[in-house]
């Protein structure tokens, strides 16, 4: 009993013990962890600052490409899609018809999309890719993207129309001697090709529904007068929109809401376009050997249109900087797409236009929008006197204000005056990097510059993969040059005069007549057979025939930069091996090789075009 009592007064003790030493440790603990907390955490908000600042863009690049599996199933997703989009083409009588082939391109634009099939399955099985790729051979995913196809596949119908161009000329008209008595006028046919026009497309989008016109172009030069009569279109309509993909979303997931098929809808809507411009932006960067390949920009999505290549040589002369240091900017904030939110809550790149009517994405205060990221920067947008949320889009106004940031705070604060510095040289680097870098927004510049110095030029300046905002500025250095008055002139020309309308974008696209998908290495130019076509650059023929590989016949113009290529022409005015300047006729339009109706295939390579370094040739010439 007594030791009872004495072993409990021990325990009593023992416990009180331990429970100061567990306090004291505790005390100890959270000292520590109070001290570690207090080491760490500027640490921590470093570096979340340095995530935020650097460009977001590269974060989810090496997530969203190179899988093998992931490369396998979009391979599939868009075999499967090709086929769906292909299944019912027909003329107004019923003909089928084996090939997309709208004049216009409207047809592919309105084609399902792989990344449809992607989305779909997403909300079906409320997976994510991800999950994909669990499956090792997505059997049951494929199964899945058959059916989807096959459900959601287009339907186009065509009308069928003629291009038909002639030359009135005025001819001598002469009597039995040979003496010229009098001059009448002769036309003869120069071309009358068959081509095809989309009148209804019905796609889980709506039906669209387009009307065309006939319509006579006339021209003179000094071979006379060159008529050409076409269907030119002159209004587009949809009706049902979205009633085909409302009802699949509500019989596959049991709606009933109306609300419920609109949410739904859009979030499908979304999650396909993320789908769509995460691989598609992502892949571009990336070429075979997985270098940065600068030229592809953006694919499909992102030629960079004539206002944004405006807007720039326009700030260029304002600032006093060169064309080419903006548009390392832009391609390093936007890849030149005006609409773009670099950034919604997923971590994914979205074009605004996709969710322009959904307040929660465009009243978030933290986006930035479009070509330099800087329009959500309200108090600079007024600063300059624009409306920050009208002109949120504005290639102009984006421009200007990120230019006005560069130059006159940035470089103020370092001392740079744009005047003085050697653009025209090398010497621009060293001479303005510190406002360039300013420009990122990182600061670790008082601590130390040479610390800064290294960030910004393995990080944001100049990168190993050779696409930072110095390495592309350099590679646009190549199509401009200084001109007497100090500004900058473009080298190149464009190779249509009077005819600018691009048929067919640079980029991946279902090819028109062979109706697979693949890299269209150049833009086409919607122009009548027998336009003229003259040179966009300086350089030497080193091609002039037609040699049966597609292109017809077709014209090569070499100069120290690129190879410059002009397909499908009806005909050639210049020699293999002919010195040819800036701008020189080459031949006319036509429709010659692999061609759906006359225009002009018009490619860029940079250096030998037989090792296919084809770049997006708006990065070269504008109108
Ligand atoms: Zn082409």
């Amino acid at each position: 009993m007594n030791n009872d009592m004495n072993n409990n007064v021990d325990n009593n003790e023992r416990n009180s013990v331990e429970k100061k030493h567990k306090k004291k440790t505790r005390r100890i603990s959270k000292r520590i962890s109070r001290k570690i907390l207090r080491f760490l955490l500027p640490i921590i908000l470093i570096f979340l600052l340095i995530c935020l600042a650097v460009d977001f863009f590269f974060y989810y690049i090496p997530k969203a490409v190179n899988t093998a599996e992931n490369k396998a199933l979009k391979t599939y997703a868009i075999k499967q899609t090709d086929k769906a989009n292909i299944s019912d083409l027909h003329l107004e009588d019923g003909t089928k018809l084996y090939e997309m082939c709208d004049f216009n391109g409207k047809d592919t634009e309105l084609a399902l999309k792989w990344s449809d099939l992607y989305a779909m399955v997403i909300f079906e099985d409320n997976t994510s890719i991800e999950s994909f790729n669990a499956d090792k051979e997505n059997k049951k995913v494929r199964k899945r993207f058959d059916k989807i196809a096959y459900d959601l596949a287009p339907s186009f119908t065509y009308i069928k129309g003629n291009i038909k161009v002639t030359l009135t000329k005025e001819v001598p008209v002469t009597d039995k001697e040979g003496n010229v008595v009098g001059i009448k006028q002769e036309t003869t046919v120069i071309s009358n090709d068959t081509v095809y026009y989309l009148k209804t497309a019905n796609t889980i989008y709506g039906t669209y529904n387009y009307s065309y016109e006939a319509k006579t172009d006339e021209r003179t030069d000094s071979e006379g007068t060159w008529t050409t009569t076409s269907l030119q279109l002159v209004n587009s309509t949809v009706t049902d929109e979205n009633k085909r993909l409302d009802e699949y979303l509500k019989k596959m997931l049991k709606l009933t809401e109306q609300r419920e098929v609109e949410d739904t809808r859009n979030e499908f809507i979304q999650e396909s376009i993320g789908i769509y411009t995460d691989q598609e932006n992502s892949e571009w960067l990336l070429d075979e050997n997985n270098n940065a390949s600068w030229g592809m920009i953006g694919g499909v999505d992102a030629n960079i249109s004539a206002d944004v290549i405006n807007a720039i040589m326009k700030a260029s002369e304002k600032y006093s900087i060169p064309p080419w240091l903006i548009m390392g900017y832009c391609y390093h904030e936007s890849r030149f797409i005006a609409d773009i939110m670099a950034c919604d809550d997923l971590g994914k790149t979205v074009k605004v236009s996709a969710v322009k009517n959904n307040p929660e994405y465009m009243n978030n205060p933290r986006r930035s929008l479009g070509l330099m990221q800087v329009t959500m920067w309200s108090s600079k947008c007024r600063a300059l006197g624009y409306d920050p949320v009208k002109e949120a889009l504005n290639p102009y106004v984006q421009i200007d204000v990120a230019c006005n940031e560069l130059v006159n705070i940035k470089f103020k604060q370092f001392n740079i005056d744009p005047k003085k510095v050697d653009w025209k040289g090398n010497g621009w680097v060293e001479q303005t990097w510190k406002g360039c870098q300013a420009y990122n927004g990182l600061v670790y510049y008082n601590q130390s510059v040479a610390k800064a110095k290294e960030y910004a030029f393995t990080h944001y300046l100049r990168t190993p993969k050779g696409d930072g905002i110095f390495d592309i500025a350099e590679k646009y250095k190549l199509n401009f040059q200084l001109n007497k008055n100090g500004g900058y002139t473009k080298i190149s020309v464009w190779p249509t005069p009077n005819y600018y309308n691009i048929t067919s974008p640079f980029g991946m696209r279902i090819h028109p007549t062979l109706h697979v998908r693949k890299l269209h290495p150049g833009i086409d130019i919607g122009a009548p057979s027998g336009a003229k076509v003259i040179s966009a650059t300086n350089g030497v023929v080193i091609r002039a025939s037609n040699v049966g590989d597609g292109y017809g016949n077709c014209v090569i113009v070499r100069n120290s930069a690129y190879d410059c290529l002009y397909g499908h022409l009806s005909s050639i005015s210049v020699r293999v091996g002919e010195k040819i300047p800036t701008g020189k006729q080459i031949g006319n339009v036509g429709s010659t090789g692999f061609s759906t109706g006359p225009h002009l295939h018009f490619g860029i390579s940079k250096g030998d075009y037989k090792n296919n370094n084809w770049i997006n040739p708006l990065t070269i010439v504008s109108h």
